[in-house]
């Protein structure tokens, strides 16, 4: 239920649970076959194969259900699909009127906000609450007031401007609050600029990046098939309320909590990475950035490869042609994800890079994983329209699937004979994407640098074949005429791509596919679902199990559960992202999961992902902190999914080690450090170390999505005091913990602090991070889940 999209009806904060749940299965697409005319069909294929058991459960549900829209996978990328098709803006129920919001279980949810309709990301066990009729609560956010000035300049994309305005929110500090964006720069910017910069709010931190409503909105729901009737009514209703921005006319001052602003004159070529989106590096440095990420120590910005090795070249043979790999050498370069698809001029940009490049007789190389996965029908409409598709297949960018792939992890396997040189040879391979997170170990196993750049650049370093280039200074490659062939021969002007935008998009096109879009496809329709209201579990399915969490529940709430004696189970520095915790890519051979599924008489080669087995709780239990990637200090900075097991001294998986406390009717803890749980919005990532029996987390910083999915599983949220962390407090891990809470929920009170102790006589404060009434009633229940269903049974 990842991305499933809530649509609130509210004048308030409240839920109407009377307005439709609009169900878009993202799924996400794994690029197995690449490089080939048919690799849309044989991928989805495989995914009707691999998921089957997923979506018969969810197209049963669509049924079950009288307000759910379901549409199909397949169709798109979900906040592509709402930008394009689904969003209202203002909508009507029996002649009332209402501003459009929605909240959705996948944290770019955002994307939505450059369309004016308020919505951000929130965990799926709030998501699953929201869709039962609760009111969700949240403390009012501060609003960061950002000025938008200028013009962007020649040649320069969505995708810098939206790297830049991200460094610099992150600079600014923005976890928690809404920013909007203002002044006339913003008229100056179309509206899927704006959806780019909005979509990438998680990446800034923000809870949202909205833009108000202009001409530039109206006109976009216009094209993309709005009635004339409805965007009437929508500028109608907003004039009258002033919500409606003329970015022409002098604006007033606005009030904001802090500011900042943005000549976009400023904005130059830029990519990220190699390891965090915010991490932004203008490509006119970028060699020289490279070659220090080389020479730092293992960090965020290094892989300390020894001077003596930054040269050494892996020889090997590629289906008989002669092949290298070198330190930045690029094995995977994908046009994915939807903070880029939704954009017309940096797909047609790419598409235009890729022209010039086959009229030069330029080539990527074969062993390049090159892919394109539009987020909708449409791309794919305009791209063919200008013709330019032809040129994007002759360098290998064929169409593999509408979804997710590469963004969020499901590159697919990459050639044997490369995936060997890699590792044979330690090297530090790089994808290039057009995504927005670049996490180690998020893209690919194999590849340790990941860099985020727009879609045209994402062309150009496959051409390149490395990151280790400076494009003002060095050829890309030789030309078919013997010459060198540099950045600028094959860079398209920004008039060169609004003509051919202008050309290529039509309203047609978004009619016609969004009209086709909940017809489902052949795969889809012919999917038998049981008809019945109550779904029966198959307990032989490694697909979809029956959870947990309502086994022995009362009809009375169990109080405040206490942690006492708490062993503590993992401990970890900064940055623990949601893909450490609950990994959604594949399932690791020798892991617990594995383990199962082979005991359950699943082949090796059916493993599939965490990601498309998370209806089984038994799977997910032991995927959580399967991470390979994952650092734990209780094994002194070994890389491994696994933990100390303080009473044994042994080193075992994580599962077995919780499974060993558990069965000893023993608490467990976890110490973090800052941002713990950042990274995509994953449910699992509260519900794994839930069953896993975790109490409590205590962490310098919490992401914000992350924070309250753990409220709503139960688990305690406490922060240490500001300076203050578990290696300053001399806390080892090694330690057992007691969390001195009350027992009577009616003496804990939001953000209150607490003591907590040690067997070895330690003794600090921190913040229960319980911030609101509402969330204290959750814990009194043992959780959202069962609080929710009580107060369906009270009814
Ligand atoms: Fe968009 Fe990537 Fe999230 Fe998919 S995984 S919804 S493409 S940001």
């Amino acid at each position: 239920m990842r991305d499933a999209m809530n649509k609130l009806g509210s004048d308030s904060n409240k839920i109407n649970p009377l307005v439709p749940v609009d169900l878009v299965i993202d799924h996400s697409v794994q690029v197995d076959v690449a490089r080939s005319e048919n690799a849309v069909q044989a991928n989805m294929e495989l995914e009707f194969q691999r998921n089957k058991e997923r979506f018969a459960f969810l197209k049963w549900g669509s049924n079950a259900f009288h307000n759910m829209l379901v549409v199909p996978p397949g169709s798109g990328i979900v906040h592509q699909v709402n930008l394009e098709y689904l969003g209202r803006v203002v909508f009507n129920t029996d002649g009332m009127l209402y501003p459009d919001s929605v909240v959705g279980t996948d944290s770019h949810t955002t994307m939505i906000d450059g369309l004016g309709v308020a919505g951000w990301g929130v965990g799926g066990i709030e998501a699953e609450a929201a869709m039962l009729g609760q009111p969700m609560s949240m403390v009012l956010p501060g609003v960061v007031g950002f000025k938008l000035s200028g013009k962007l300049k020649n040649g320069v994309t969505a995708t810098d401007l939206v790297l830049t305005v991200t460094q610099m929110l992150r600079k600014h500090g923005v976890v928690g609050k809404f920013v909007e964006f203002y002044g006339d720069g913003v008229g100056e910017i179309s509206l899927a600029d704006r959806a780019t910069i909005a979509n990438m709010s998680p990446e800034y931190g923000a809870t949202m990046g909205f833009f108000p409503v202009d001409h530039v909105t109206l006109q976009y729901l216009k094209l993309t098939g709005r009635s004339d009737e409805t965007v009437a009514m929508i500028e109608k209703y907003l004039r009258a309320n002033n919500m409606f921005v003329e970015y022409s006319e002098p604006q007033q001052e606005r009030v904001y909590s802090s500011y900042l602003d943005l000549n976009l004159e400023d904005v130059e070529p830029c990519i990220s990475g190699p390891k965090r989106p915010h991490d932004r590096v203008p490509l006119r440095e970028m060699k020289v950035d490279w070659h220090s990420c080389l020479d730092n120590k293992v960090g965020f910005k290094g892989f300390a490869v020894p001077k003596e090795a930054q040269e050494k070249v892996a020889k090997f043979s590629f289906h008989g042609q002669p092949a290298e790999l070198k330190h930045g050498s690029v094995v995977i370069a994908a046009i994915t994800s939807c903070t880029n698809t939704s954009n017309p001029s940096v797909m047609l940009g790419a598409a235009l890079v890729a022209k010039k490049a086959c009229e030069l007789g330029l080539q990527v190389k074969p062993w390049i994983k090159t892919s394109l996965a539009p987020g909708s029908g449409v791309v794919t409409k305009y791209l063919q329209k200008s013709g330019l598709q032809k040129y994007l297949n002759e360098q290998g960018f064929h169409i593999v699937g509408y979804g997710c792939t590469t963004c969020i992890g499901n590159s697919g396997e990459l050639d044997e004979s490369v995936a060997a040189a890699i590792s044979e040879n330690d090297i530090v391979a790089a994808a290039v994407l057009s995504g927005n997170r670049n996490f180690e170990g998020r893209v690919h196993p194999l590849t340790r640098a990941n860099y985020l750049a727009s879609p045209p650049l994402v062309v150009a370093y496959a051409l390149a074949g490395t990151v280790d280039i400076d494009f003002n200074k060095e050829p890309i490659a030789v030309g078919k005429d013997g010459k060198d062939v540099y950045f600028k021969d094959i860079w398209p002007s920004t008039e060169e791509i609004a003509e051919v935008v202008q050309s290529s998009v039509l309203p047609d096109m978004f009619k016609s596919t969004y009209e086709a879009i909940t017809k489902g496809n052949a795969m889809w329709n012919q999917l038998s679902v049981p008809t019945s209201k109550l779904y029966s579990w198959d307990p032989n399915s490694t697909y979809i199990h029956e959870p947990p969490y309502f086994k022995n529940m009362t009809m009375d709430p169990p109080g405040p559960n206490g942690v006492k004696d708490a062993y503590c189970l993992l401990n970890f520095g900064d940055s623990i992202t949601t893909d450490h915790i609950s990994p959604a890519g594949s399932i690791h051979k020798d892991s617990p999961a594995a383990k199962y599924l082979v005991d359950h008489g699943v082949d090796r080669k059916d493993f599939n992902s965490y990601g498309s087995r998370r209806g089984n709780n038994e799977i997910m239990a032991r995927g959580t902190f399967a991470n390979i990637r994952l650092v734990n200090k209780l094994l002194n900075g070994e890389v491994a999914p696994k933990t100390l097991h303080i009473p044994s001294g042994e080193k075992l998986p994580v599962f077995d080690a919780a499974m060993r406390y558990k069965s000893a009717g023993v608490d467990t803890i976890v110490l973090a450090g800052a941002e713990y749980g950042s990274g995509s919005s994953r449910d699992w990532a509260a519900k794994g170390p839930m069953l896993l029996g975790v109490k409590a987390v205590i962490a310098k910083s919490f992401e914000r999505i992350h924070r309250s999915n753990l409220v709503g599983m139960g688990i305690v949220p406490l922060c240490f005091k500001s300076g203050e962390d578990a290696d300053t407090l001399g806390l080892t891990g090694h330690e057992r913990f007691t969390i001195d809470l009350p027992s009577n929920i009616n003496e804990i009170r939001p953000g209150q602090d607490v003591t907590v102790q040690t067997d070895t006589g330690k003794s600090f404060t921190c913040t229960v991070r319980f911030d609101t009434e509402v969330e204290l009633a959750y814990f009194n229940h043992g959780g959202i889940l069962p609080y929710v269903i009580r107060q369906l049974t009270n009814q």
